[in-house]
């Protein structure tokens, strides 16, 4: 092994990138884009990935739960508004109090026990335009009007705005002008493929998550996100010589093989050891040979002279971005970037 060799596998976060694929998200919103941070910012760290997109200038975040919106108000300061797409649950009215967040209002239950806790706090209103998932039904919001002047906005989501062409994109912006046309609230509709779908679904402002992240349907970002794995063992085996469980890949020649220190527990998902995982060294690529381990991958480097114990291989980066390792295990970019483990040393560059 090399001096620096290591065992440790290293994430490597593009805080410049992120920040560039935020501001073109934000140009196509018109400068209306809010910026979604739950699950960790898609398990990149919303430690360092929401201040740096503070300073790119977004002044509204969304996370899912209330006790990441309080982690997240400890990293933003008293400043941008936190608002919490789950919805309100009168247990948790002490942590929306302490932090200042701003609840999604569900339900028309929601709304009502949010008015008698906190008369005049701020909350947003979240409709079902179609979805079927969140949000209020038409008669819940008519029950509940006049709103009162602290619903600051109201929002709905959509379901497939990653297929340009499915009729339920039409009809969900159809349902949700009539839900809320006359309300006189700010309104919005689009996360990162519904700004993708054009003007008419940008509304008042926008909720960009995994474009910010470098991920599909945002086909222009910038990647954000490296994995880099090292080999800690090399082998030759024989043809006829099988490798890893299950014994699923044998050499039908010569073959060296590499085990590398990273496996499903740090979220190379085992499906895609079926589905043609690769990695990737100096622009070559290096098949996955076998099923993926929980801690380890072996992969085919027959031929390439250059690897050796300590060689770090890129899982994630230039060569293989994290649709294409999502496409591998029959999934997609949001799952990979959210099952990104805790064993990694990470690293943050640029911001
Ligand atoms: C996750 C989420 C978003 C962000 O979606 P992306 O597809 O990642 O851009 C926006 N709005 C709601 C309600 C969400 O749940």
């Amino acid at each position: 092994m090399t001096p620096d060799a290591t065992l440790a596998a290293r994430v490597t976060v593009d805080l410049d990138a992120l920040a560039a694929n935020w501001r073109a998200l934000d140009e196509l919103s018109g400068g209306t884009a809010s910026a979604v941070v739950k699950a960790d910012a898609y398990g990149l760290g919303a430690a360092r990935v929401a201040p740096a997109l503070a300073r790119a200038g977004a002044r509204r975040f969304f996370v899912a739960l209330p006790d990441e919106g309080a982690a997240l108000r400890a990293v933003l300061g008293p400043g941008p508004e936190i608002c919490i797409l789950g919805g309100f649950a009168p247990a948790d009215i002490a942590v929306f109090r302490d932090h200042a967040l701003v609840p999604v209002l569900n339900s028309a239950a929601q709304a009502r026990a949010w008015f008698a806790a906190m008369p005049g706090a701020p909350a947003g209103l979240q409709v079902d335009s179609g979805m079927n998932r969140l949000g209020m039904e038409a008669d819940e919001l008519a029950g509940l009007l006049p709103l009162p002047p602290s619903v600051g906005f109201v929002m709905s989501h959509l379901a497939c705005a990653d297929e340009p062409e499915h009729p339920l994109n039409a009809r969900q912006l159809g349902d949700f002008r009539a839900l809320t046309d006359g309300l006189g609230l700010p309104r919005s509709l689009a996360a990162t493929g519904g700004i993708l779908l054009g003007r008419a679904f940008r509304f008042d402002f926008t909720r960009p998550g995994v474009g910010i992240y470098g991920g599909a349907p945002f086909a222009e970002s910038r990647p954000v996100v490296t994995l880099e794995v090292p080999v800690i063992q090399l082998r030759d085996v024989a043809p006829g010589e099988a490798v890893g469980y299950g014994a699923t890949w044998t050499a039908d020649r010569p073959a060296r093989i590499a085990t590398i220190a990273a496996g499903y527990a740090d979220g190379i998902l085992r499906a895609a050891g079926a589905g043609g995982l690769a990695a990737f060294h100096a622009g070559r690529r290096l098949p996955g040979a076998g099923r993926v381990s929980m801690d380890l991958i072996t992969l085919d480097v027959t031929g390439c002279a250059e690897i050796g114990p300590g060689t770090m291989v890129e899982i994630l980066g230039p060569s293989q971005g994290v649709d294409q390792l999502a496409a591998a295990a029959g999934t997609i970019g949001y799952e990979i970037l959210t099952s990104l483990g805790s064993r990694y040393s990470r690293r943050y560059t640029g911001g």
